[in-house]
């Protein structure tokens, strides 16, 4: 078997390696993504597919950590601002709309978060307008009679996610990388100052030395690193959806809850899907993962007492897909330290951030500073022998060292 070898191997075709890809493809790099199953089935072929860009309800169900909104808005900011040119980029329509959204609130507990969202997010320059519930029903007449406040945001959306990763894998085809699916990464080691990867077996074994590895490989994201003695501490988890029957053009904002788990919208098809990060019955990294009951009659009623109108459609389908958390639930990106050339992205929300991670990762590979500051979300905070204060030493990660912005 002949080594190759590449400017940069990405390990997984979600839309992170696909996003990462295309950026560096276009930018001259030869890239080589290895992709274990088909691209784009897992996390980023199950997800709901929404652009957060207010801020989210900071516990989804069964969430040990909450989320720090204050620090993830600006982070979203950036992000809308790429959705909004990537069909232009992409040279296709991977079905971006930004239709705007509403986050609801049903109890007097909830409204004050919407206040307090809201200080965040003007403060992160995301504009949101608070009303009350008349107000909302007004402008959403869909609104049910429990809604007691919401939050609009007009950057919400939501794009079609089976058409976004392929879009990305083709524009770096189109720009010279390769795509190999069903090409297990079986083997990484260090070789001289780069790496060699091993993937597939038998008469498929493919072995290619690389100066730079991207584990983008999402709930398998501790799998890969510790293949090259990584060890990160990252949860698996998974989370179901739910499909109705598609119907006429009802619904075109998004509408969240700013208590309890649920986002819906109504897609290009015409169906509605209801998400809110409900947990699967099990998880199956090996295969696909089990729906509840539990969780689809609970998110099912939610969505029914707050979008009556749902109440009306029949549902089509469930699933259950999976996403890697952190211990913090901030997301992770950048070069692991005591490990040159070996980065690592992912994170829950990981579709809404995949433009402002692909751009910033090609932005730290090529030693140029990222897009914004993402000096506290590197991966030493997952790695057992540094405490979560010590981000690693200092010498060895140059993610430090860069000025904060492009
Ligand atoms: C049901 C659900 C709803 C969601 N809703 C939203 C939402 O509305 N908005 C939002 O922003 N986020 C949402 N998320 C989260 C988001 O979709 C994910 O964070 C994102 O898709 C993860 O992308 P990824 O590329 O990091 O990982 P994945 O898409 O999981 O891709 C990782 C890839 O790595 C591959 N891989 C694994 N092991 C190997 C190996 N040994 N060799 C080669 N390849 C390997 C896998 O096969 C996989 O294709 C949702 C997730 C789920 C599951």
């Amino acid at each position: 078997m002949s080594t190759r070898t590449a400017d940069a191997v990405i390990v997984g075709a979600g839309v992170l390696g696909a996003s990462v890809a295309s950026h560096l493809a276009r930018s001259g790099h030869r890239v080589l993504v290895l992709e274990r199953g088909a691209p784009g089935r897992e996390g980023s072929g199950t997800t709901a597919g929404n652009l957060h860009m207010q801020a989210v309800h900071t516990k989804r169900p069964g969430q040990a950590v909450p989320l720090d909104s204050a620090r993830f808005l600006p982070l979203q900011r950036a992000a809308s601002d790429r959705w909004e040119t990537l069909e232009e980029e992409l040279e296709t329509s991977v079905e971006v709309r930004r239709t705007g959204g509403f986050t609801i609130a049903e109890t007097e507990e909830q409204y004050q978060e919407l206040r307090d969202k809201h200080g965040w997010e003007a403060a992160a320059g995301i504009h949101t307008e608070i009303l009350d519930g008349d107000a909302a029903r007004a402008a959403l007449p869909l609104l049910g009679p429990t809604v007691a406040a919401a939050t609009w945001c007009d950057l919400d959306g939501y794009a079609n996610p089976l058409k976004v990763t392929p879009a990305y894998l083709d524009s770096a085809t189109r720009h010279g990388g390769r795509t190999v699916a069903f090409a297990p990464v079986r083997r990484i080691t260090r070789n001289g100052d780069g790496w060699r990867v091993v993937a597939g077996r038998g008469a498929a074994e493919r072995v290619v030395d690389t100066p730079v590895v991207v584990d983008v490989a999402g709930p398998w994201l501790g799998e890969i690193a510790a293949m090259a003695g990584i060890t990160l501490r990252m949860t698996p988890v998974a989370i179901q959806m739910h499909a109705t029957v598609r119907s006429s053009a009802t619904m075109s904002h998004l509408v969240q809850h700013i208590g309890e788990g649920l986002s819906v919208k109504q897609v290009t098809a015409g169906n509605l899907l209801i998400g809110g990060g409900w947990p699967a019955l099990s998880m199956d990294l090996a295969g696909r993962s089990d729906a509840s009951l539990d969780s689809l009659v609970g998110n099912v009623a939610l969505a029914v007492r707050v979008l009556p109108f749902i109440r009306d459609l029949r549902l089509l389908r469930m699933w259950a897909g999976p996403l890697a958390a952190t211990p913090d639930e901030m997301p992770v990106i950048g070069e692991v330290p005591g490990a040159p050339g070996f980065y690592v992205a992912g994170g829950t929300y990981a579709f809404t951030f995949a433009p402002l991670w692909g751009e910033t990762l090609r932005c730290l590979i090529e030693g140029k500073p990222p897009p914004v500051d993402v000096s506290d979300l590197g991966p030493g905070r997952l790695m057992e022998q540094w405490s979560q204060e010590d981000n690693g030493p200092e010498q060895e990660n140059h993610q430090d060292r860069r000025s904060k912005r492009c």
